[in-house]
């Protein structure tokens, strides 16, 4: 119970990034007026997304340790029944609540979703046929979400968040084509929505600017769609723990993954060269680019020392630029104690797409508590 206080108190802090704007939230606007958001589009029309929450609720009957191909020329387990939280909620279930927001935000925008497991009671298929059923759905991007452990005790030292990049090459030629060009634009495009809405990169695990690579992810090597493989944090770490459990950090989560699939699915669909002319890349260009993290603020929220509102890591090209804006509503009407606000913001008819976004996802957060909307 301490953790759901502690959680709420985390995240009041890594709020103060978009302090300004709650600030000045009036209890008569609960959509704040953004001169840069873009008019409600359905901006996802037409594209797939597939999402894979790792792990399953069950074995039911099939043997973990069945080997399957690696993608490396080599064999590794089926499946893994992932980590358990330090406050014991499995890594399963966090995968697959954030990913049902992270659903219903797509949907919102018009995507076709695909998930690679229908529920999170029973079994959700080996590494491979995920891969396959990823590579399948000719999706735009592959998702896959995954929580860390670092102990199996409490560990408040390692923490914040990392996506897993292959090592190259990989030695399918499409896998690796695809994984080195579109694969890392949207695994970086990923990591500067989550430092953009405020989670901090990994401070262990030889992480460099919230990347991992690996080459033992058969997820990432055998998949022939782009693949953005998710560490959201660690569940060993408490507030982490608290954070990827609560109502508000779920919210806060799936807005930022949301946000990240969102920037590179619209960029991908509309890019435009604007370096080296005389380049004609076939791929992903930006791939190339592999820029700089810019100054992310790895400041551990714990500290009380807030990042710098005036220098938000996430860039402000793409339209979709609505999380700013709809952020401080996530704790704000979790925490409301009056109904009428978080009526205010389902009724209100707001300007941005990440309203609607916003809105999809209360619908799914209150439907897993149990509940119809508070109306
Ligand atoms: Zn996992």
């Amino acid at each position: 119970m301490n953790n759901t206080r502690f959680a709420r108190k985390r995240i009041s802090v890594a709020m103060v990034t978009f302090a300004a704007t709650a600030s000045t939230l009036a209890a008569t606007t609960l959509v704040a007026p953004d001169a840069h958001a873009a008019p409600r589009t359905a901006s996802l029309a037409g594209k797939t997304v597939f999402l894979d929450p790792g792990h399953q609720g069950s074995a039911a009957g099939n043997r973990l340790n069945a080997q399957v191909p690696d993608g490396r020329g080599g064999k590794k387990d089926c499946q893994t029944t992932g980590a358990t939280g330090v406050n014991g909620v499995p890594e399963h279930t966090v995968n697959w609540q954030i990913a049902q927001l992270v659903k219903a935000g797509l949907e919102s925008q018009g995507a076709k979703v695909v998930l690679s497991r229908p529920d999170d009671t029973g079994w959700g298929g080996c590494v491979d046929k995920r891969a396959a059923a990823a590579s399948r759905s000719g999706a735009a991007v592959a998702v896959s979400l995954h929580a860390d452990s670092t102990s199996t005790g409490a560990d408040a030292t390692n923490k914040g968040f990392h996506i897993i990049v292959p090592t190259l090459p990989i030695p399918d030629a499409t896998v690796n084509r695809v994984q080195s060009g579109a694969g890392r634009t949207a695994s970086t495009a990923m990591r500067d929505a989550l430092v953009g809405a405020g989670l901090s990169p990994a401070n262990y695990g030889g992480v460099t600017d919230g990347l991992q690579t690996r080459s033992d992810i058969a997820a990432v090597n055998l998949t022939k769609v782009p693949v953005v493989f998710i560490e959201m944090g660690n569940l060993s770490n408490p507030a982490e723990a608290a954070a990827l459990t609560s109502k508000e950090g779920q919210l806060k989560y799936a807005l930022a993954i949301t946000d990240g699939i969102t920037r590179y699915v619209t960029k991908s669909g509309n890019k435009v060269v604007s370096t080296a002319a005389s380049k004609t890349p076939a791929m992903d260009t930006t791939a190339m680019d592999t820029p700089a993290l810019k100054t992310p603020d790895t400041t551990p929220v714990s500290t009380g020392n807030p990042p710098d509102p005036t220098t938000p890591a996430a860039d402000d090209d793409n339209p979709f630029t609505g999380l700013r804006s709809v952020l401080p509503f996530v704790e704000k009407v979790m925490a409301a104690d009056d109904t009428s606000e978080i009526i205010k913001l389902l009724t209100t008819d707001g300007s941005d797409v990440f309203s609607d976004v916003l809105k999809a996802m209360l619908e799914v957060v209150y439907g897993l508590a149990g509940g119809k909307l508070p109306i």
